[in-house]
């Protein structure tokens, strides 16, 4: 276990996370009463961990109140059902996280606005935000407090984000990151990897690596007068992803559409019958 403040302590699970990252972070936020961030560990080994990690705030005087799930990736709820039932702990998450999590016998659903109030020496306050973009549910958790910012696969220090059309939406994510920055957290406490402080500007990079990206679809595009599948599209625009580096390539892909997805809505190109082309305006 690591702590980081009075308020605020850190456990990391092996997860079956996309590469490089290798492991999830749990949080333990709260004085005297916590919530605890993401049952993550699906490894039975890595459950244990997490048990003997909630024995431990026990012993310190902590007194769990509920699980809190940021989104529904199986790297973040690997053991929600199991880590619910073992500690008989309701789960905290927002409305589309409980439509694509499996059923737990009791939770409570949060949405942007909310306030959690966990009692302590003083009580903590938390305000929920609801970040989708990533995920159709996400939610970060902010201590004004104290300037910590929970904000799961918002940003990360290590891998990067995707963003797939399935689960998510670029122009959504772009605003969301844009929310976060506004906040300026003292710390933003990512899923993966360690403490962001505010000078690395974290939210404004990961901004302008989007928009970097979302620029360079768009010269590679112009490269194709008749317009381009996403096959023919993906290596010219993505030549800088290394092929070898599975299974970049997939997310890469993923990434793509949900960047042409922005561009139609953009008004700056057109799809039809699998072929897009940049929208020459006049
Ligand atoms: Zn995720």
């Amino acid at each position: 276990m690591e702590r980081f403040s009075p308020t605020l302590a850190r456990l990391a699970v092996r997860t079956q996370t996309p590469p490089p990252a290798t492991h999830t972070n749990c949080y333990a936020i709260g004085a005297r009463d916590v919530l605890l961030v993401e049952p993550a560990p699906a490894d039975p080994a890595e459950q244990e961990a997490f048990f003997a990690w909630v024995s431990a705030l026990k012993q310190e005087g902590r007194r769990p109140v509920g699980l809190f799930v940021t989104h529904h990736h199986p790297d973040h709820i690997g053991g929600l059902v199991h880590l619910a039932n073992t500690l008989a702990l309701p789960v905290f998450f927002h409305e589309e996280t409980r439509l694509r999590a499996p059923e737990v016998a009791a939770w409570r659903l949060l949405d942007d606005g909310d306030r959690v109030v966990l009692d302590g020496p003083e009580p903590l306050t938390l305000d929920v935000l609801h970040t989708p973009g990533h995920a159709a549910g996400h939610l970060c958790l902010y201590d004004a407090q104290n300037g910590d910012l929970i904000c799961g696969d918002m940003v990360a220090s290590e891998g990067t984000i995707v963003i797939t059309p399935e689960d998510g939406n670029m122009a959504e994510y772009l605003r969301q990151l844009e929310r976060l920055d506004h906040l300026a957290a003292a710390f933003a406490h990512p899923a993966h990897g360690g403490p962001i402080p505010r000078e690395a500007s974290i939210f404004k990079r990961f901004i302008a690596h989007r928009l970097a990206r979302e620029a360079k679809v768009l010269a590679s595009l112009a490269r194709f007068p008749e317009g381009a599948t996403n096959e023919a599209l993906l290596p010219v625009a993505y030549d800088d992803v290394s092929a070898s580096a599975n299974p970049i390539p997939y997310f890469a892909e993923r990434s793509l559409e949900s960047h042409l997805i922005k561009l139609e809505e953009d008004g700056k190109i057109t799809r039809s019958s699998g072929r897009s082309t940049v929208r020459v305006s006049g």
